[in-house]
């Protein structure tokens, strides 16, 4: 097996001067791709780079981040992706945890960067899209790409897992590469026409994979979008006759509720959605208002991250998010490790080719998460129907115990997605003396519309069991959500 960096200059002289990476009108062509991750290389390397060493990205999605990933790799480095939002001593964390010797940043956030790598021994590099290629001008082309084993680590991606402060998820070439292979032959089937659009981050699982990697293994061209806004990402679906489009559910939400956009999107011919589950009146609205199909899927950092999906050519079915994917094998289980009897709800297990080496020098986490035979533990709890179809009825964290009885939020909000006043809605755990916990849903009301609490609990009510309908429903005007655009449950408070 090779890996993703051989990869590039195998496209390279196949694709020649095609676009493979753009922002706005700044292009890369796969001849310039394959030129300057080999030019990081010989930065790298001439620096004193050794295989294995730990490379941090700390960038947004600029064409600098797959430079200085697939360069690096080449060199035969650890890739430590890191959010531009870290906060010095988040960033100190990270980079004392992998050990990073090089951290390359982001002008705009350089100065936060090197506060938190001063003591670590790591070396910042500044990256300046403004500086017309400074960083590589005089660096020589390092050809020789480092010939690493499918079981050497790629990529460290920091995670929070279920529990605890965040983990290095340890991803070798093999899952990275298999993953991104499966995804694209068995899912997002790219040919030299397809444009991806690459809106969600490239420092977090899905983006890199499935937009990044993708995009390498299939020789499309990847058009980035460093922030998010329904308006920007029509614009350039329009621009760039973008025909693959992924995201996660919010940013769904945002495309449904945009203001009418004269903006063509008869280009695209696929969507997928993951991340966190997909409220099915959105799913609708969403292919009604685009004329698109979604397909979800599911999969965390720790199984790079694809595991399961609604394939296109499998009979696809809303609200579940599909079967596993090649190579993957997925099961349920009780809070004791056991197999649950068929039709139950279980923690979904995964095993496989896309299943993480563990957590990067974390034995006892390691040891928690995957079991000897090799089962890893997700967190979520889900059902699985007589076709093998999973569907997810929420994380095991998230689910609230009312008076001894399991709620579990995402029932709840599909039902306050199918209220025509309501635009978002995040249903959660609020400390009661009672009951132990009491519902609670925060509601993001859409534009012009008008509800009151009372109005949306007897929505709710007169769907599901009495003791799920939320006793509190407040209103906000936004929710809070993390760099992917996931909703950050932890932060909703009444
Ligand atoms: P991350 O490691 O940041 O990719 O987060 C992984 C988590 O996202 C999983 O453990 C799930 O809780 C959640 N998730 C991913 N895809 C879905 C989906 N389609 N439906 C529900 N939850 C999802």
């Amino acid at each position: 097996m090779s890996t993703l960096a051989d990869l590039l200059p195998r496209r390279a002289a196949e694709r020649g001067d095609a676009p493979a990476v753009s922002l706005d009108d700044a292009v890369l062509s796969w001849a310039d791709l394959d030129d300057r991750t080999a030019r990081v290389a010989g930065l790298l390397r001439g620096g004193g780079l050794q295989p294995g060493d730990r490379v941090a990205i700390v960038l947004p999605n600029l064409p600098h981040f797959p430079v200085v990933y697939f360069g690096a790799l080449r060199a035969g480095a650890v890739v430590v992706p890191m959010n531009p939002l870290l906060h010095e001593r988040e960033v100190r964390h990270h980079l004392t945890d992998s050990g990073a010797t090089w951290v390359f940043a982001w002008k705009d956030v350089a100065e936060r960067v090197a506060a938190g790598a001063e003591g670590t021994g790591a070396r910042v590099v500044v990256v300046d899209p403004t500086d017309g290629g400074a960083l590589l001008a005089g660096v020589d082309r390092d050809d020789a790409i480092h010939p690493a084993g499918d079981d050497d680590t790629a990529v460290l991606l920091y995670t929070s897992g279920t529990t605890g402060s965040p983990k290095g998820a340890e991803l070798s070439h093999r899952n990275l590469l298999s993953n991104a292979v499966t995804s694209h032959e068995t899912l997002i089937q790219l040919g030299p026409d397809d444009v991806v659009l690459g809106a969600l981050p490239l420092f977090h699982a899905f983006g890199q994979t499935c937009a990044q990697n993708t995009a390498l293994v299939g020789g499309a061209r990847l058009t980035l979008l460093p922030r998010f806004s329904a308006e920007a990402a029509l614009r350039v679906v329009e621009r760039d006759r973008v025909t693959r489009f992924l995201g996660v559910p919010t940013m769904y939400v945002a495309l449904v509720h945009a203001p009418d956009s004269p903006a063509d999107t008869s280009s695209l011919t696929r969507c997928i959605s993951g991340g966190a589950s997909l409220p099915v009146e959105v799913l609708k609205a969403f292919e009604e208002r685009y004329g698109c199909a979604i397909l979800e899927g599911y999969g965390l950092s720790e199984t790079s991250p694809v595991a399961s999906f609604n394939l296109p050519d499998r009979v696809r079915k809303p609200g579940s998010i599909g079967v596993p994917v090649r190579g993957c094998e997925m099961d349920l289980r009780t809070p004791d490790g056991a197999p649950t009897p068929e039709g139950e709800v279980g923690e979904i297990v995964i095993r496989g080719e896309n299943v993480m080496k563990g957590y990067w020098r974390n034995e006892s986490a390691t040891r928690s998460a995957i079991d000897a035979d090799g089962w890893f533990r997700s967190g979520d709890l889900a059902r699985r129907d007589e076709d093998g179809y999973y569907t997810i009825v929420d994380r095991a964290k998230d689910m609230i115990i009312r008076s001894g009885y399991n709620v579990y939020p995402r029932e709840v909000e599909e039902v306050l997605y199918e209220h025509p006043a309501v635009e978002q809605a995040a249903v959660v755990g609020i400390p009661d003396d009672e009951h132990g916990e009491e519902i609670g849903a925060a509601v993001v009301l859409r534009a012009g519309h008008t509800a009151t609490e009372q109005e949306l609990r007897e929505h709710v009510a007169a769907a599901l069991a009495a003791y799920k309908y939320p006793r509190r429903i407040w209103f906000v005007d936004d929710l809070p959500k993390g760099p992917t655009g996931k909703i950050l449950k932890r932060e909703i408070k009444p």
